[in-house]
């Protein structure tokens, strides 16, 4: 199955492929089982299951036969499995069970909201006796909370963090029967919850609905979140008094009930109030000059001095790369040597000298491979880097990092997201040392290698007091200077990362053309500070560039890599229409397996793509890093694609013979 992102979170998603053979049926108790666990335990709790609208919505439909299938057709049989499951977890005592339906905070045509109507039909009468929860989360219900106040459900719950209009629209739609359960906790993020400004949007319920009829909850799931504070002993007490994470945002929600039950003025709120004003006001979090230099950003320091055209013959007469040039995209395989070595050092087990010497031979070993094996554009390794965000944070301030703050990304990987807590500035050149070194150790171009200002962001826990716009400002100006930093040192090529662009995009279609504006600018803003003569180059890893080609091209990179291997070149149908204007490497190597690809499996893919993109314009690397690779199947993969590319340049200098 494919996986995608989870909404605008960074878990991954299995995606359920459905057919018009597809057969439901239940093969696991997993939900009972655990039911019954908690139970067991003197706990009763309320079962979660996704929903079955938002279950067959988000599947892919996967039918050669039949490629305009329609998936609902397939809800009766679904409906089926759910209400199996309804009967057991009735029979092994429960009294709530909940449904996700978190697609609610997208647009929707028909279909799914009938589907939910018929569903929620049936559930009832298959389970009479369970009371039914439906929620939805990140983002407002709008015109289909008419549609939901109408469902066969005991307690509708929404995410009054992401969608505070939710609370009162519903407040307003519900059946007397019915209750609310108002999402005030960010279960996205790890600030302390403004009380003051919960209790108003509850005492907005309250009134329209009574206390009775209110429900207070976090805003989501909180596998999105951090465990507990408990886990951290290196954060100081200032920054840990503005933090909530998983145990103290459930203290936050019964806390706030109880608030908002009795009205009073309690000392839980007093000191509320004062961890709020501690952190408005702190100036750790406030840097004027910043600021200021935010406010003062215009039109020309996001545009490069002169058009792609032009800049395209400078950099050639000064790079003078074959037709069909080759480069990585930026890292060599992190053995386990690199990532032990790493650990001893930050444990202290190894001095900073050694660590450095060991890294000073691993970019001097990967430089001479890349040279050898006649790559046109190198890189170097990024050997010194445990994660591409990551690496960045702890170098710019305005970042903390936690020991422990793990939030689930797949299955039991997990990822420990920095947290920007103030303005962000760079007190210091963070890559110029081993971009230049490994610069040193050869006559070719190599590629500095910096993430780019969205991707931060987006993998960061980011602040709740200014716009995300803002905050990705500030980071585009610190790796703008970077890049400027770079280009004085002698790196005539500087790629810029930002393949968390994409899962940025907001929830509903009416948001992005903003959302996509800010970012390219965020992303100009980050490369357009150097000469003409220095090549800017940026990567993405998905295939979907429906609806996103031309905000890309609005990102004036002189050249994109892309992930395209997986899917064929199918993602180059969209440049067909749309005639993309710098150059682009759509990926010939797949590097999430092992696999080696041979050279014509790569030059039939490389004259794919030349069959939709001018040959002038088109470069030869791989879909993503090579982190993840070891070395024999990089090596001879490596080969195999400079052979292929090689074989290209002969077919395009001699078309004749094609
Ligand atoms: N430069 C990064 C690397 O090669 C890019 C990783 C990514 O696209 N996720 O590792
Ligand atoms: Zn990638």
């Amino acid at each position: 199955m494919e996986m995608t992102k989870w909404f605008d979170t960074n878990y991954h998603n299995l995606v359920p492929e459905l057919s018009s053979k597809t057969q439901f049926r239940l093969t696991s108790t997993k939900p009972i089982d655990e039911f019954q666990e908690a139970k067991a335990q003197g706990i009763e709790t309320r079962t979660v299951l996704k929903g079955p609208a938002t279950f067959l919505q988000l599947s892919k439909v996967k039918d050669d036969a039949n490629p305009n299938f329609d998936r609902w057709t397939l809800l009766d049989d679904l409906l089926m499995v759910y209400a199996e499951v309804l009967r057991r977890l009735e029979q092994a005592g429960a009294t709530w069970v909940q449904f996700d339906e978190p697609i609610l905070s997208q647009d929707l045509d028909q279909a799914p909201l009938e589907a939910m109507k018929k569903a929620y039909a049936f559930l009832r009468s298959a389970a009479p006796k369970l009371k039914f929860c439906l929620t939805t989360y990140f983002g407002p219900m709008r015109d289909h909370a008419a549609r939901v106040a109408e469902l066969p459900v005991d307690l509708v719950h929404c995410d009054a963090t992401r969608a505070p209009e939710d609370v009162e629209r519903l407040a307003k739609a519900l059946r007397k029967d019915q209750a609310l359960s108002v999402g005030v906790v960010d279960g996205r993020n790890i600030w302390k919850n403004n009380f003051d400004a919960s209790l108003a949007i509850l005492k907005k319920a309250q009134a329209a609905m009574g206390d009775e009829r209110v429900w207070v909850a976090p805003s989501c799931s909180l596998m999105h979140a951090p465990m507990g504070l408990r886990y951290e002993t290196q954060l100081d007490a200032e920054l840990k008094s503005w933090l909530a994470f998983s145990e103290e945002k459930l203290h936050e929600v019964s806390t706030l009930a109880e608030l908002a039950a009795t009205g009073k003025e309690t000392a839980a709120l007093k000191e509320n109030r004062a961890a709020m004003e501690s952190r408005r006001t702190s100036t750790r979090i406030h840097n004027p000059e910043v600021k200021q230099r935010v406010q003062s950003v215009g039109e020309q320091d996001m545009r490069r001095a002169s058009p792609y055209i032009r800049r395209k013959e400078v950099q050639q007469a000064r790079l003078n790369l074959p037709l069909f040039p080759t480069t990585t995209i930026g890292s060599f395989p992190q053995t386990k040597e690199v990532r032990a070595m790493r650990a001893r050092w930050k444990k202290g087990e190894l001095s900073n000298e050694d660590y450095n010497r060991f890294l000073a031979e691993e970019t001097t070993r990967v430089i001479e491979f890349q040279d050898n094996v006649g790559l046109d554009v190198l890189v170097h390794g990024e050997y010194e880097r445990n994660d591409m965000v990551e690496y960045f944070g702890e170098k710019l301030d305005g970042f903390t990092f936690t020991e422990n703050g793990w939030v689930q990304s797949y299955g039991s990987r997990c990822v420990k997201p920095p947290i920007i807590f103030g303005d962000v500035s760079r007190p210091e050149a963070m890559t110029v040392r081993w971009s230049t070194f490994a610069q040193s150790q050869t006559k070719k171009p190599v590629k500095g290698m910096l993430t780019g200002p969205v991707t931060i962001l987006q993998w960061s826990f980011v602040r709740d007091d200014q716009p995300r716009k803002d905050t990705t400002f500030q980071i585009a100006l610190a790796i703008r200077d970077e890049v400027v930093d770079l280009e004085s040192n002698g790196l005539q090529v500087i790629q810029i990362d930002e393949p968390a662009m994409r899962e940025g995009l907001p929830l509903r279609k009416t948001e992005w053309r903003d959302y996509l504006n800010w970012a390219a600018q965020a992303f100009r803003l980050a490369s357009s500070g150097v000469s003409d003569e220095t090549q800017i180059h940026t990567h993405m890893c998905y295939c979907e560039f429906n609806n996103f080609i031309d905000s890309i091209a609005a990102l004036d990179a002189d050249v994109i890599s892309i992930e395209a291997s997986r899917s064929d070149m199918e993602l180059l149908e969209a440049f067909k229409e749309f005639d993309y204007p710098n150059a682009i490497g759509p990926g010939v190597w797949d590097i999430h397996s092992p696999r080696v690809p041979s050279q014509a499996e790569m030059e039939d893919l490389l004259g794919k793509a030349a069959r939709v993109i001018p040959v002038e314009q088109l470069w030869v690397n791989p879909d993503c890093g090579l982190k993840t690779r070891a070395w024999p199947e990089t090596e001879a993969s490596l080969k195999h694609m400079i052979a292929a590319a090689q074989s290209a340049r002969k077919n395009a200098r001699e078309p004749a013979m094609v």
